[in-house]
């Protein structure tokens, strides 16, 4: 596996490469980062992995010092993963001095974790086309569990004719049904044990729509009734019922897929989740097909 953290070393490695798929990161890898790595060696020749905790993604109040980093644990990771490639960037590669163009999404953007984050996907899409362009991947994966990203980077993908396929993999979890997030390593551990309401509560709305409830108000009330019976949850941000290509609220249920998603604040962090309706969707194809394909 070669390590590269400038352009000219990175566009030499890549090239020697084929077909590739690539993992973007901020590092911090669990086992949902390597789920994204496994499926791009099952498709492509080879694996490009990134890290890179990207300044622009982050918010003035946001947690970018304090953002969990270990590169030595998690070359090892990938490289046992069968990684061909990582590039390990600085912000000041990435924005030298003087930067000033950035990449803005629309409506998919604008509601869920983008009216919680200004500028948030701004940064997201901003970085992702770069590394795009600096890579040119024939695929690229990212997980479920940021579904609104997946959204927003597909939009983009499109719209700027990027040359390749987005891949949706599916969210990796704790044996409690805990989303696994670099973030969990903030959680206490009775916050960290109060943190497996979040799929508890999309459970129970997914349970009710698989049972033919198709009331988007009463699957929102459930999903907040289970949130509110968790006394550590200090502040519910949203829960949300939408179409699961445009990511706006439904008021009443078609066809269509639906998102169910949510984000709550245990303690100071700030946690996520989410799940397609039907439930049976929650699998690689499901996805791919359901989040939004322009
Ligand atoms: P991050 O390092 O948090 O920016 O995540 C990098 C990629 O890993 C993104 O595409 C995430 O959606 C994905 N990812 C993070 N957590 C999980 C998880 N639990 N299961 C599947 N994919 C994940």
């Amino acid at each position: 596996m070669q390590v590269v953290d400038n352009v000219a070393a990175l566009r030499e490695a890549r090239a020697a490469l084929g077909n590739v798929g690539l993992v973007p990161t901020m590092g911090a890898l669990h086992a949902g980062h390597l789920s994204l790595v496994e499926h791009a060696r099952n498709d492509n020749e080879h694996v490009i992995a990134t890290i890179f905790v990207n300044p622009t993604q982050f918010g003035p109040h946001e947690d970018l010092a304090a953002y969990p980093r270990d590169l030595p644990g998690d070359l090892a990771l990938l490289e046992q993963a069968g990684v061909s490639l990582v590039f390990t960037p600085t912000p000041d590669l990435m924005y030298p001095p003087g930067y000033q163009t950035y990449v803005m999404v629309e409506d998919v953007a604008q509601g869920l974790e983008g009216e919680r984050r200004p500028g948030h996907f701004r940064g997201v899409a901003t970085v992702v086309a770069k590394l795009f362009n600096l890579i040119q991947p024939q695929r690229a994966y990212f997980g479920q569990k940021d579904a609104q990203q997946v959204a927003v980077i597909r939009r983009m993908a499109h719209d700027l004719n990027f040359p390749l396929q987005i891949m949706v993999c599916p969210t990796v979890r704790e044996p409690d049904g805990l989303a696994m997030s670099s973030r969990n390593q903030y959680l206490t551990q009775p916050q960290r044990a109060a943190a497996s309401v979040l799929y508890r509560a999309l459970q129970e709305a997914g349970r009710l729509y698989d049972a033919g409830q198709r009331h988007p108000d009463i699957l929102r009330q459930a999903m907040r009734s289970a949130l509110a019976g968790q006394p550590l949850v200090a502040q519910i941000d949203y829960v949300s019922v939408a179409d699961a290509r445009t990511l706006k609220e439904v008021e009443s249920t078609g066809d269509a897929p639906l998102l169910l998603s949510l984000a709550v604040e245990i303690g100071r962090t700030h946690l996520i989740d989410n799940c397609l309706l039907p439930l049976a969707l929650n699998t690689p194809e499901g996805l791919s097909a359901a989040l939004g394909r322009p």
